[in-house]
């Protein structure tokens, strides 16, 4: 029997493109958005694309902002002689939930993994290393997350910014190994950034 591809397959087929759905939840997910008011699928996909259009990245720490410069970087409370550098937005975001960290941060969207195809000039290393000549900063904190490629990117880092004469630490270990950042709890983040080491 042939397969005859209808809209409801393709909307199931572009579902599971998504992180962490599988074809049953896509199968569901598109059942339901069938059900729902059109008005309401209509507020759905001009929210989806209406937040890929106008976001960008803030030129200064790669976060994603709808403004040239993030509201992060723009705060003149924060502490300018800190940068966090994570691997994803939603690092950041994680971060921003513990209220405790008050410096800025730096976005390098990945870590580095050659067995992902993931090299050093594919990440925003380079957008880093110019922020640094500012001799306001004084230590960044590496807090890539604690896994193989997140350790491969902190070593890296670490060789990179340590001769710029930069104190370089890395969070402690409190979050559990291989875990990410981005769903760590709020005490567990504070612990990890108070207990940092220089490297
Ligand atoms: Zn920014």
């Amino acid at each position: 029997m042939q397969n005859k591809e209808t809209s409801i397959s393709k909307l199931v087929q572009q579902l599971e493109k998504l992180p962490g759905i599988g074809q049953k939840t896509a199968q569901r997910l598109a059942f339901y958005i069938i059900n729902m008011k059109t008005e309401d699928v209509k507020a759905l996909a001009d929210a989806i694309l209406s937040a890929k259009i106008s976001t960008k990245l803030c030129k200064v720490c790669c976060n994603f902002t709808e403004e040239e410069v993030c509201p992060i970087c723009k705060d003149e409370k924060r502490d300018r002689s800190v940068i966090c550098v994570v691997e994803e937005p939603q690092d950041v975001a994680a971060l921003e939930r513990v209220k405790e960290y008050k410096g800025l941060y730096h976005v390098l969207h990945g870590a580095i993994s050659p067995l992902k195809g993931k090299y050093p000039e594919q990440l925003t290393i380079d957008v880093l290393l110019k922020r640094l000549s500012d001799p306001a900063i004084k230590e960044v904190i590496i807090a890539t997350n604690p896994d193989v490629d997140g350790e491969a990117t902190a070593s890296y880092l670490a060789r990179l910014i340590k001769p710029m004469g930069i104190k370089v630490t890395r969070i402690a270990r409190g979050i559990p190994v291989g875990g990410d950042i981005e769903y760590a709890d709020e005490v567990t983040i504070l612990k990890a950034i108070e207990g940092r080491r220089e490297i």
